[in-house]
């Protein structure tokens, strides 16, 4: 058995970034920025209002000047050109320009308006300060500004600054394709009654959804049997139309695991058959075919999973220009004892992960920890990590992955 870093050693030093390709906009959503990005715009671009109200002069308003008089209407999208005169005002709409000698608005809230010999007048009974209500040229982005460095994964707002700025295409790592294999003659496709033997494939959908989770495109690649010119033709298939081959089953030492003998041949001998001191998840094997990386994972459903978060996301969060790909262990603290044997393993409990009223998060095991039991898997959402011994009291402080936000 070799120690999990290990393990995860051997895949990383075969995994690269993947190229840089320009990618627009609207598809960048989970994508990592190749370059660094500044702004050549400020932003807000000009002065404007944040208010429905009055554009003033603040200079006449604190002189204790309480009445002006209305001489147009600024709407955002105007140009604003009607300049101010100390005894005028404008009505100007929020997001409009401020227009020339303005520098502070009234909220319509505050306003009074009259007529009086055919001129409109404002008039209000409070003080203004300089710049009240005014959304300065730069306030939220200043031209030539550093805005974000490489390797910086781009969520929605992002692309909001982004678009403000008027980019609309940008320099990213490509996102990688992920083809999902799962082999084993006794895996059925359909929804029509299992054949005597049979079970449903439930490793693919759930594989697909992590690759989507990490930000990745999950590629379907179906099931094979364990045939041996089957699986070569999949392997190979599924080798040159994705950047990295996830498949589950036929990795431990059953008599129909062809997928070694394929795997062995198709990688010209590149592949590693590990045996990882985790559980589960101990089986795992990792190479290339040509230049694709093929992620060998374990067949039991839980097993998969628990192998895809350990060694395969980390990939593939590498091959999207990640620069941290591991997640943080967080210190969670146990609800119920968190038994094991000693076994020279470490163990990852699925654990369901609660804030609780201390502020502290708290975990309970899921009564099931086998590897092939799927339904406890659906309702944990974290990983407590337990070292080789006789595992947690209640009460103790366990180093929990968090799958997912809470
Ligand atoms: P294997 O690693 O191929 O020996 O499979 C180990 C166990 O996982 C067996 O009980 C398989 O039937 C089961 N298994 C393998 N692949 C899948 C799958 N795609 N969906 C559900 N169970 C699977
Ligand atoms: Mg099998």
């Amino acid at each position: 058995m070799i120690e999990l870093q290990q393990a995860q050693e051997i895949v990383l030093s075969n995994i690269t970034q993947l190229p840089i390709t320009i990618v627009p906009l609207a598809e960048c959503d989970g994508l990592l920025t190749a370059t660094e990005i500044k702004s050549a715009e400020s932003i807000p671009p000009f002065d404007n209002t944040a208010v429905d109200g009055f554009a003033l002069n603040f200079d006449a308003v604190a002189s204790g000047k309480r009445e002006f008089e209305i001489v147009g209407t600024i709407a955002a999208g105007d140009p604003g050109d009607i300049p101010l005169e100390p005894s005028t005002t404008v009505r100007i709409m929020t997001g409009a320009p401020l227009p020339a000698g303005a520098d502070c608005v009234l909220m319509v809230e505050d306003s009074k308006v009259s007529d009086r010999s055919g001129k409109t007048y404002l008039s209000f009974d409070r003080t203004l300060s300089k710049l009240e209500n005014v959304r300065g040229t730069g306030s939220d982005i200043r031209k030539g500004q550093l805005l974000f460095p490489a390797n910086t994964q781009l969520f929605p707002g992002h692309l909001g600054v982004l678009a403000s700025l008027g980019i609309h295409e940008l320099s990213v790592f490509k996102r990688p394709r992920v083809g999902v294999i799962s082999t084993g003659s006794e895996l059925s496709n359909d929804s029509g009654p299992l054949l005597p033997g049979q079970i449903r494939d439930s490793n693919r959908p759930t594989l697909m959804g992590l690759v989507k989770e990490v930000g990745a495109t999950p590629v379907d690649l179906g099931t094979v049997e364990d045939d041996p010119s089957k699986l070569r033709e999949s392997f190979l298939q599924a080798a040159a139309t994705c950047d990295v081959v996830l498949s589950s089953g036929g990795v431990s030492v059953g008599d129909f695991d062809y997928t070694k003998q394929i795997l062995d041949d198709l990688s010209h001998g590149t592949m590693s058959w590990m045996q990882i001191a985790i559980k589960p998840a101990k089986p795992f094997a990792f190479g290339l075919i040509g230049s694709t990386p093929i992620f060998g994972l374990p067949g039991n459903p839980v097993s998969s999973a628990v192998s895809f978060e350990l060694l395969a996301r980390p990939a593939i969060k590498k091959m999207m220009g990640h620069l941290g790909v591991f997640r943080t262990p967080i210190l969670a603290i146990a609800d119920a004892d968190l038994r094991r044997r000693a076994d020279d393993k470490l163990h990852f409990l699925r654990v369901t992960a609660k804030i609780e009223s201390d502020g502290r998060i708290h975990v309970e095991p899921q009564p099931g920890q086998s590897s092939h039991l799927l339904y406890s898997m659906s309702n944990s959402n974290a990983l407590a990590i337990v070292p080789n011994g006789q595992g947690y009291k209640v009460g103790d402080e366990v180093e929990t992955l968090l799958l997912r936000n809470l």
